[in-house]
């Protein structure tokens, strides 16, 4: 049985599980389609009429992870050890199939099939926070993660009984911020950069795509959308579409610019307002939060020393690099 486990030198979470069960080596991809009784039995999929649960002619297809970090059927218990904090896992962890297409990835299957993952990451969203039980959402994406053996494309939902660390942070520092000048950091961000106009790499209807001030790492990326909203489903069909084209656009921009690196994109949404909260905790997040996407490349070789990011590309200089490499 695996448990949450606050630290609490540092007040952060640290999940601690026996090591799972590894699936067989060197058998049929499991995601591909044909072989969908290799999975658990599917959640949620957008299909051609007619077809079948649990068969192929799926469009995008979620399942729920084999060997789960998080559970929906265990029971939620916050328990103190002596001086210590503990919780069960209680969530879920879903994969997001992206494409029937094996060899698809985020810059080759074209904007109209990453719309509907996009729509998914939506809907997925919208569902899993009925469950009040559920704090957060994380919705993430590894593109040639060193050692990982599943090449066919997906994403993966993280449903969690608290707030995820990172998220907590920013979520802390964007109220800040707001009751101090009452105005979204977000929203004071993007008129930033759309004024000094040196780290902006593409400019949509609804979206900036920026090289962030102090980026982490070479060529860290953010997305942000114009309109303020702190929860990624309110997207609207018209937003999602727009979104589609330009994340197919970077994506193919990091291909053909600097040689298909590895990447991890993370979603940065409100987390589940029906969850019980302490009272008056998120009271301004509609005003205070900001969702938007981060985009770290190659985050297996982020440079730090003592907690500080060491970055060796100058955000100015990896903005000009993606705008020259974007066609
Ligand atoms: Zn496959
Ligand atoms: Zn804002």
């Amino acid at each position: 049985m695996s448990d949450l486990r606050k630290d609490p030198t540092r007040s952060q979470w640290v999940l601690v599980r026996p090591r799972g069960a590894v699936g067989p080596e060197g058998a049929e991809c499991p995601f591909c389609p044909g072989n969908e009784s290799a999975t658990p039995p599917e959640i949620a999929a957008y299909r051609k009429e007619g077809s079948a649960p649990n068969s192929p002619g799926w469009q995008v297809r979620v399942i729920p992870e084999a060997d789960p970090y998080f559970r929906v059927e265990w029971d939620l218990v916050r328990e103190g050890v002596g001086m210590y904090d503990k919780i069960t896992p209680r969530g879920a962890s879903e994969l997001i199939i992206e494409s029937p297409s094996h060899e698809d990835t985020l810059a080759t299957m074209g904007p109209d099939q990453l719309e509907r993952v996009l729509w998914m990451y939506r809907d997925r969203l919208v569902d899993l926070k009925r469950d009040t039980k559920i704090r957060d959402i994380l919705i993430t994406r590894r593109h040639r993660k060193p050692g990982s053996r599943l090449t066919h494309p997906y994403s993966r939902v993280t449903a969690i009984p608290v707030i995820f660390d990172d998220l907590r942070r920013e979520l802390w520092e964007s109220q800040d911020y707001y009751q101090y000048k009452h105005r979204c950091l977000f929203c004071d961000i993007l008129r930033q950069e759309l004024s000094d106009d040196e780290r902006v790499v593409r400019l949509t209807p609804f979206f900036l795509l920026v090289i962030p001030y102090a980026a982490r790492s070479p060529f860290e990326t953010w997305v942000l959308p114009r309109q303020h909203a702190c929860a990624y489903e309110t997207l609207s069909p018209e937003i999602a579409a727009d979104l589609a084209r330009l994340l197919t656009g970077y994506f193919g921009a990091l291909v053909t610019g600097l040689g298909n690196p590895s990447f991890e994109l993370s979603l940065h949404t409100a987390p589940n307002l029906h969850s019980k909260i302490l009272q008056g905790e998120w009271a301004t997040i509609s005003d205070d939060y900001h969702w938007h996407f981060e985009i770290v490349i190659q985050p297996e070789r982020a440079n730090r020393l003592g907690g500080i990011f060491i970055n060796e590309v100058p955000p100015d200089e990896a903005a000009r690099r993606l705008r020259e490499a974007w066609q």
